[in-house]
């Protein structure tokens, strides 16, 4: 489902949205009056004052403004907003501006944002205490929802992000195999640690090199890099470091370097050769579990990693990350086994309800068919928009994750992602804010729906996408 084709978006049109997911919020204070001609009507720039005023004090206390790069909206210019609140599918920045959200913190909130039931869990929780530091039940709870839905996790360690996750992932492969080197795919982002700061592009060569100051050479000196959907890259690789292959780390389907899908086969034969060289597969879900289906994208692939890094969605908006897998590889970690990993809050009941509540808003019927649907409809909107408009654009989705880029593709790599036009991506991003959709401030991010998400924000997005195509 690389591109959209009329085939990929054969939707039911008989899926509703089910009734709790509809946002409580109160009425869109822009849209609320009009609601066709709402977009279409010139509107002024957007007044921004407050965010300004509150970004430059940033700047002074926080380095760059932002505890997150990419969020200083760097690669499209012009300036950060400043969130004021969020609930469903909108955000509202300092000024008052309304958004419709597709950047949902990066994903975690696939039911919408302060979702009432999750919010009313999460008061019952804080007057328990916020932290313990010991155990407590609800970690059973969510530890069985998680194995209960993800095929390849029969035990789960919970840490508090996604770098901690595939930091443990990767400790873990290695401890398990006794080897020391990996593969992973330029594009590809496992967070911050050391060994996954790596140059792309050093494809065959011997020794990965650090991608940013601070990581010493001795941090990555055991990371290959392949190019994504390059199977004989990886192939290669296993041959010039026969047994020295700890596991293969991927994305099963990409979201840090825009969207972009394994090309049939590929993940297969990742899952063949990993076995074949005993080395193991590790799947980064970080982003695509409990996105791309209930059981992830090995489930919507039908492909058993060994190990499966998560986080985003499984904390419903607090700090969580998870690793899990087969019982004999996950008894390797202490206690259980020799492998140390630790945390203070890990496992803390705010963070389990947050997560809890959202699994379980998940489980009701047809949330995945109902994200296929206005997901397939806002990405051919927007396709078919900027392709009237002269653009060329290639993009696709999957359920609730999507991307598009501005180069006529196909897309199967990040050094076909890179072709994209950024500067007109980076305009395109700035009209559509103008316009009241809040999208991801770089090219390489994917874009995400929630079931908070209405026909409407759809139609009033694309319509928004029209205006804009026409004047960039
Ligand atoms: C977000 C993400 C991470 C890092 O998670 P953090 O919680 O930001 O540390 C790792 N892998 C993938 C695939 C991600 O999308």
């Amino acid at each position: 489902m690389a591109s959209v084709s009329a085939a990929a978006l054969c939707w039911s049109s008989s899926v509703s949205i089910p009734p709790s997911s509809k946002p409580s919020a109160p009425l869109p204070r822009r849209f609320s009056t009009v609601v066709k001609s709402a977009v279409s009507v010139e509107r002024k720039r957007l007044n921004l004052q407050k965010s300004e005023e509150i970004f430059v004090a940033a700047k002074d206390l926080i380095p760059g403004g932002v505890n997150s790069p990419v969020r200083a909206f760097k690669s499209v210019g012009g300036q950060p907003i400043v969130f004021d609140s969020a609930k469903g599918s909108r955000v509202w920045d300092v000024d008052g501006n309304e958004y419709i959200d597709y950047v949902l913190s990066w994903g975690p909130a696939i039911i919408g944002h302060a979702d009432d039931k999750v919010n009313a869990a999460l008061i019952e929780a804080v007057r328990k205490g916020t932290s313990f530091g010991a155990p407590c039940v609800l970690e059973n709870t969510l530890a069985e929802m998680v194995i209960s839905a993800v095929p390849s996790v029969e035990m789960v360690r919970f840490v508090n992000s996604g770098t901690e996750a595939c930091m443990g992932a990767l400790r873990l492969a290695r401890a398990f195999t006794g080897r020391s080197k990996i593969i992973k795919f330029e594009g590809c982002y496992h967070g911050h640690a050391d060994s996954f700061l790596v140059k792309a592009g050093s494809g065959v060569a011997t020794l990965g090199l650090p991608d940013s100051p601070g990581v010493p050479k001795a941090a990555t000196a055991d990371t290959l890099t392949a190019p994504y959907n390059d199977i004989e890259t990886v192939k290669t690789l296993f041959e010039n470091h026969k047994g020295e292959i700890a596991a293969v780390i991927i994305e099963p389907v990409v979201g840090n370097a825009g969207f972009i899908v394994p090309k049939p086969d590929f993940l297969n034969a990742l899952r063949h050769i990993t076995k074949e060289e005993s080395s193991l597969l590790i799947f980064d879900e970080v982003m695509t579990g409990f996105r791309l289906s209930y059981g992830g994208a090995q489930e919507y692939f039908d492909i058993t990693p060994d190990l499966t890094t998560l986080g985003k969605i499984i904390g419903g908006g607090l700090p969580v990350g998870a690793y899990g897998g087969k019982r004999e590889i996950m008894e390797m970690v202490a206690p259980s086994g020799p492998m140390y990993q630790a945390g203070t809050l890990s496992g803390n009941p705010l963070a389990m309800t947050a997560g809890i509540h959202t699994l379980k808003r998940l489980q009701e019927s047809e949330c995945y068919e109902y994200l296929d649907k206005i997901t397939g409809k806002l990405v051919s909107g927007i396709l078919e928009a900027g392709k009237q408009a002269g653009h060329e654009l290639f993009g696709g989705y999957i359920r609730g994750m999507f991307g598009f880029f501005f180069t006529e593709g196909p897309v199967n790599s990040y050094e076909d992602a890179k072709k994209s036009d950024t500067a007109k991506f980076a305009r395109f991003h700035r009209g559509m804010l103008e316009e009241g959709v809040y999208l991801a401030p770089s090219q390489f991010e994917a874009g995400f729906t929630s079931i908070a998400h209405t026909s409407l924000d759809i139609e009033q997005t694309i319509e928004a996408a029209k205006k804009v195509f026409q004047s960039i």
